[in-house]
């Protein structure tokens, strides 16, 4: 029986890259029917919100999408449309994996780490307010001193209830992936009361895993050095949203950079999957773009549709053409395009048999 899910081709490289992810998910023999939405900055112009409502209903209806990036305009303009599907379809974790594949050029090899960031709280809450605002002005007042008069104020909640689960998330992705160890990672030696929950609950939840899965912490700043220095002391890595977000663009560097870089939103109700990487506007419609970091996105949804073969089909004919480089985009150091790649990952995926 065919699969429903939601595709959202989003703005900028998005919709050419979904094309292809299109066709070559096809390959894979696995039968899905997509559901088209639109959002972000394009259909903007008509619907008057990068948001349009059947977005959200088609999400809630098949509980698994698939997107292109959306644009976020800086600092002005509306809120990020990401963070406003992560948020209302409470897909409050993360999951980013950045494994080195070889042929692409990186200072490293042999990495292997899984970032799982928090996806609905932290300063990502969207709760803030302007310099010299009512709002601003009554929380400068109870800070008593600390905080300069006219500054902007921005809130960073974090609760038990998004770090308990979240946690639990990163330890059974562990057990459930054989992998050794997960460490916390936060600044709780500035933010007591806010990071310092973070880990308390994060100690907690290592006691149920004790025996099973390695428990460590680190400091954000101390994290990023490691990372650089030793990234193969490391293995889950489990954070809050912003720390998370820095974080997953530091790893994908590690692997080479953002056009293999794949993530999925999970909740209880729901699964998005995109890439780390953002609508890359200066490229659109050139037909430029590495494809593969929504493709990767692509195998982690087949994994969770419970596709494994094709899900681990997907992956091995990337890898192949990635090995080869002479099929692959400019950012792997080759000279194809979009649907140029598409194409050979498609005709490998044809080479590999399918299990069953
Ligand atoms: P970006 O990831 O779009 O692009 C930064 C640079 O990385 C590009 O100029 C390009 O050189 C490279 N790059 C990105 N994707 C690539 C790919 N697939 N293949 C090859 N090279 C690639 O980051 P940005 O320019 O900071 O953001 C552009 C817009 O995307 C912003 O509005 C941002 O808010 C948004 N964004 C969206 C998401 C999302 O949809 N989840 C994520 C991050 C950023």
């Amino acid at each position: 029986m065919a699969h429903n899910v939601t595709l959202i081709p989003g703005d900028g490289t998005g919709p050419e890259i979904c094309a292809v992810v299109k066709n070559v998910v096809a390959a894979t023999g696995v039968e899905i029917q997509w559901e088209q939405v639109e959002a972000g900055v394009d259909i903007m112009k008509t619907a008057g919100t990068p948001l349009p409502d059947n977005v959200l209903a088609s999400c809630r209806r098949t509980k698994v999408a698939l997107k292109g990036p959306i644009t976020t305009p800086i600092g002005t303009g509306f809120r990020s449309v990401n963070v406003a599907l992560r948020k209302e379809l409470d897909l409050y974790a993360c999951l980013r994996p950045c494994r080195t594949y070889k042929g692409v050029k990186s200072r490293y090899q042999d990495i292997d780490l899984v970032v799982v960031r928090e996806n609905v709280e932290d300063l990502y809450a969207g709760v803030e307010w302007p310099a010299d605002s009512e709002e601003s002005k009554k929380i400068i007042e109870m800070a008593k001193g600390k905080i300069n008069p006219h500054a902007a104020i921005s809130i960073k909640p974090i609760s038990r209830f998004n770090s308990e689960r979240l946690i639990r998330f990163a330890f059974e992705y562990a057990v459930k992936h054989k992998r050794r160890k997960v460490t916390a990672v936060t600044k709780a030696n500035i933010m007591k009361c806010t990071d310092g929950l973070f880990y308390e609950v994060a100690r907690e939840v290592a006691k149920r895993y004790d025996g099973k899965i390695e428990y460590e912490e680190r400091l954000i700043d101390n994290m990023c050095m490691q990372l650089v220095q030793k990234p193969e002391l490391y293995d889950v890595i489990c954070l809050p949203n912003l720390y998370g977000d820095i974080l997953s663009d530091l790893c994908a560097g590690l692997i080479g950079g953002l056009g293999i870089a794949p993530g999925a939103n999970i909740g209880d109700n729901g699964a998005l999957f995109e890439a780390v990487h953002g609508s890359a506007p200066k490229y659109a419609g050139q037909n430029k773009v590495n494809p593969t970091a929504v493709l990767l996105s692509a195998k982690l949804m087949l994994d969770h549709l419970g596709e494994t073969d094709a899900a681990q089909r997907l992956e091995a004919a990337i890898a192949d053409v990635i090995r080869e480089g002479k099929n692959v985009t400019y950012d792997l150091g080759g000279k194809a395009g979009t649907s140029q790649m598409g194409e050979a990952i498609i005709e490998k995926l044809g080479k590999i048999p399918a299990a069953r």
